[in-house]
């Protein structure tokens, strides 16, 4: 065994695809459900991810209570299964935490869990809802990942593995909430040309976007019947709407004509906590925002 592990780390040395390449931009976007980062921040994975960053995505709850027919462990297993579906599509690893939807508390458990999956990705990036949103999980999240944003710099909590060398920007994910104070977007990313692939990885997860989010929103009826039909649906279904404050962003990081002509569009906010970017830090990061 021991022999085993001197060739892995050999390997690790001369093999660059196995050893972590320092200069790789590294992301991680934490979202409560199996397929929220996916809605939230899919087109830009995608146009990460095909710049070469290591980007993931981690699901805080297994999404097992998410259906009106369906439930418990083989929920589960349906939903990780759309999920790594979705991963694949999106050029992204997909990781789900086994804690169960619908009953997510800002417990110190989870906290540590997602301590160690910022730490253990090595992250410069780190994505998630605020925590204001109507749904618990999704407000949790925000607050574990908030609670997470010190702590993973600090080498005694979650003692085991070792903090992160820097403390990460973290970014919040674009939400419609007003109070107490509404969403404002610092980022605003031009996805239009990759949107018919965020609408295909979406189309993974097939048990939320044509059975259980038409269920409860009581549009079932509007599911296309025909399964060719459905991703064109989507896409009318699942746009992100351009509210005056995201044009008035894109007009600042594309230009005027250009900013107003963008039809599709994912929007984050800075948090205060972790490490704050200058308009330099965040043009390396997110090269598409040097176009103008
Ligand atoms: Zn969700």
């Amino acid at each position: 065994m021991k022999h085993l592990l001197y060739i892995l780390a050999a390997l690790a040395i001369c093999v660059p695809s196995l050893a972590q390449n320092n200069n790789q931009i590294r992301v991680i976007m934490i979202g409560a459900h199996p397929d929220d980062c996916d809605q939230d921040a899919g087109g830009t994975a995608i146009l990460l991810s095909q710049l070469g960053y290591a980007v993931k995505f981690v699901a805080v709850t297994n999404g097992d209570a998410g259906h009106q027919s369906e439930g418990g462990g083989q929920l589960a297993k349906r939903r990780y299964a759309e999920a790594q579906e979705a991963g694949k599509r999106f050029g992204v690893t997909y990781d789900v935490l086994d804690n169960h939807d619908g009953e997510l508390v800002p417990s110190l458990d989870v906290r540590l869990q997602i301590i160690r999956k910022i730490r253990e990705w090595n992250a410069d990036i780190v994505m998630a809802p605020r925590p204001n949103d109507y749904h618990p999980d999704h407000r949790y999240t925000g607050v574990l990942v908030q609670d997470a944003a010190y702590m993973v710099a600090v080498p005694n909590i979650a003692a085991e593995t070792p903090p992160s060398k820097k403390n990460p920007i973290f970014l919040y994910f674009q939400d419609f909430f007003q109070r107490p104070n509404p969403f404002r977007p610092d980022i605003a990313i031009d996805i239009s040309s990759v949107f018919d692939q965020k609408i295909h990885a979406l189309d993974a997860h097939a048990s939320q976007f044509y059975e259980w989010l038409p269920w409860i929103g009581g549009y079932s009826e509007q599911v296309p019947k025909n399964i060719s039909d459905r991703e064109k649906w989507l896409a009318t279904n699942r746009d992100i709407r351009i509210t005056p404050e995201v044009k008035a962003s894109l007009e600042k990081w594309y230009g005027k004509d250009k900013g107003a002509q963008i039809k599709h569009v994912e929007a984050f906010e800075i948090c205060e906590y972790g490490t704050q970017p200058k308009e330099e830090d965040l043009k390396r990061l997110f090269p598409m925002l040097r176009m103008k």
